[in-house]
């Protein structure tokens, strides 16, 4: 038997008037207790009203946009009613106390009684808590501690999200299942790999020197000082991060989390085990290799962690992949004498950048590399007394070949099917991915995702911008997700960055664009360096002549692109580009000239006139 209940805004505390954000539910849809109905916002916080009983949603009786106080009626629920006496004609109403959070006089029902949040530890700025948000912890899960917010990870995306949290005045406690905190990024992403980026490109230049007249003898390599340099360097930057953790007051947890519940993570640590109840969470999970099925156990065949111990330097090294960290890491190798071939499965380096910008660094990786084979699939690996045979599948590759070490860098897969998400009824999809909205939320609102946990790209500075929109929308700003660009870089030689809109896509869209692409053979600076084979590409709206997208091949591209980037942002068009003054003579110029060649007054290089109409 089922019966007709209203639910009315409960008193919300120090909040009137205040205006409807989201609706949660449709006519007819099943809710259980606790879930979110709608989210409301004032000018101190956003917060979740959640639903006092399971049911079904009969009626929606407010909209987004619509301004509600206590008492205004939200919804009509179908809820089961074994019996009539345990109907309640009408919960959360101004003189309903069973729900009113700041009420002193709280029934102890079972819900209320495991409740781990005391309305004493809700920060300012914050929802107050229902009393029927009372997180659903099974019995052994008594929690040692409470949070405001729990991150779950502290890469870049997890500390960042921690921090901004902190500041913002929440209570916040960091999981980490290492001892340093960073994540990938800081430990064996980012920061080792250019690093070690940095010696290869001074190695490198210290040979092309010869060409004007300069020899140095053969280098002298002290794996162990160089190993110690990436170590010191990285050991800076994390011990930096449990500082700031310490200034901030942010309690860091060593462990490994699993969700036991919506409002509770488990963290184990040598067989002993912690239960923080959370009011909201940002899972910062990341993401781990992936390797290719069959793969045989030996201490030759590694993954970019296993590559950037750089435990020896092998005669003869395969890279598998020709994305960004495998290019990254054969660059390494290569400086360091390492013989490498590079197989890619595609018919493409980098795929997702426009072919011509992976051009220059295509032609100098053929004169650099042993092999680099396109469309090539690696069929088997066998791990030999000696070396790895490798077999290949591919037009122009060899059948097989002998290798010192195999490096596997074909890709990276979000660790969201580790974490007992599931407890918590977060979904994710097939491949481990925890989809989000553009506030960071997941399907279950208190719960948020970032970095690469959440999606492509995989990039520490997409994880951290998120990790800002998570904390602040916990926070009750008004913060979302939505750049027009992220950039993407390869710390190749020469580098390639990209930002917003490609050629490509461009094409494949059906989007006209005005291209300009100034060739660095005509930049005093590129050819002060020899290093001339670069270009810079714009792409303009041909109808209203905003930048769209940029790509950049050659010496400090990733750090060139980052004007582009802000060009973007304030949709900049090409004279705004043209007219900004850059210092002479910059490789920075060729952002400035390329715009001159849409605008048409460009003097650095002769274009003949366009015939008018
Ligand atoms: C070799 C290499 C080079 C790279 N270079 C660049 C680059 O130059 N620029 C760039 O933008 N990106 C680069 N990346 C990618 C970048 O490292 C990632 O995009 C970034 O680290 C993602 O950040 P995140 O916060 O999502 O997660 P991560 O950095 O992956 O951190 C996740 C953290 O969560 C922890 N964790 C996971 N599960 C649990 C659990 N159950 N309990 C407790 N803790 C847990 C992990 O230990 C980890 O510390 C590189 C990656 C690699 C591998």
């Amino acid at each position: 038997m089922s019966a007709l209940t209203d639910v009315l805004l409960p008193d919300i505390g120090d909040f009137a008037d205040v205006e409807v954000i989201e609706v949660m539910v449709n006519v007819g849809a099943a809710v259980d207790e606790d879930d979110v109905l709608l989210v409301i916002e004032s000018d101190k916080a956003s917060i979740d009203v959640p639903s006092p009983h399971a049911g079904v949603v009969t009626e929606v009786a407010v909209a987004v946009g619509e301004r509600i106080s206590t008492g205004s009626l939200l919804v009509k629920l179908s809820v089961d009613a074994p019996e009539q006496a345990d109907i309640e004609p009408a919960t959360g109403g101004p003189s309903d106390s069973s729900v009113d959070p700041n009420s002193p006089h709280e029934p102890e029902t079972a819900a209320t009684s495991s409740s781990p949040f005391p309305s004493g530890t809700v920060s300012s700025g914050v929802a107050p808590l229902s009393a029927t948000r009372t997180p659903a912890a099974s019995p052994e899960d008594s929690a040692d501690f409470t949070a405001d917010v729990v991150v779950l990870g502290s890469g870049p995306g997890g500390y960042t999200a921690a921090f901004r949290a902190a500041d913002l005045g929440l209570n916040t406690v960091l999981v980490e299942r290492h001892s340093s905190l960073g994540g990938v990024c800081l430990n064996v992403g980012c920061i080792p790999s250019k690093a070690y980026l940095h010696t290869a490109e001074v190695l490198e230049d210290a040979r092309a020197i010869e060409a004007h007249g300069i020899t140095f003898g053969a280098p002298s390599i002290d794996l162990g000082k160089l190993r110690g340099f990436k170590e010191a360097v990285v050991e800076r930057l994390t011990n930096g991060l449990a500082s700031l953790a310490k200034q901030r007051k942010v309690r860091v947890i060593q462990g490994e989390g699993t969700f036991t519940g919506p409002n509770h993570l488990r963290v184990v640590r040598d067989g002993e085990h912690e239960v923080i109840a959370f009011r909201h969470a940002i899972v910062a999970a990341g993401s781990e290799p992936t390797t290719i099925p069959g793969t045989p156990e030996d201490p030759r065949i590694i993954d970019s962690t296993g590559a950037l111990e750089l435990s020896d330097i092998p005669e003869r090294m395969l890279v598998i992949g020709g994305g960004i960290i495998g290019l990254e890491m054969a660059t390494v190798y290569a400086a360091l004498g390492s013989r490498i071939t590079v197989v890619e499965l595609l018919d493409t380096l980098m795929p997702g950048c426009d072919r011509d910008l992976v051009q220059p660094l295509r032609t100098r990786l053929d004169a650099r590399f042993e092999g680099l084979f396109l469309g090539t699939k690696v069929t088997a690996l066998k791990a030999q007394k000696r070396r790895v045979k490798a077999e290949f599948e591919g037009e122009s590759a060899p059948a097989s070949g002998l290798y010192d070490k195999v490096l596997i860098a074909i890709g990276r897969r979000p660790n969201g099917g580790t974490l007992g998400l599931e407890t918590a009824g977060v979904n994710v999809d097939e491949q481990g991915f925890v989809p989000v909205d553009d506030q960071q939320r997941t399907n279950i609102p208190h719960i948020f995702a970032i970095g690469d946990i959440c999606g492509q790209p995989m990039l520490a500075h997409k994880a951290t911008h998120e990790g800002k929109v998570a904390a602040e929308v916990i926070a009750g700003l008004k913060s979302r997700f939505a750049p027009l660009g992220i950039p993407s870089v390869a710390y190749t030689d020469p580098e390639v960055a990209w930002v917003g809109l490609t050629e490509e896509e461009a094409k494949a869209q059906g989007i006209e664009v005005d291209k300009a692409v100034f060739p660095w053979a005509a930049n005093g600076r590129a050819l002060g360096m020899d290093r001339s084979e670069g270009f810079t590409k714009l792409l303009f709206d041909k109808a209203h002549g905003r930048v769209l997208g940029a790509g950049i091949v050659g010496r400090h591209a990733g750090d060139l692109i980052s004007e582009a980037a802000l060009a973007l942002e304030l949709g900049a068009d090409a004279e705004d580009l043209g007219l900004t003054i850059h210092p002479h003579p910059t490789l920075s110029e060729t952002i400035n000239f390329a715009a001159e060649m849409v605008t048409g007054s460009i003097t650095d290089l002769y274009l003949p006139r366009r015939k008018s109409n």
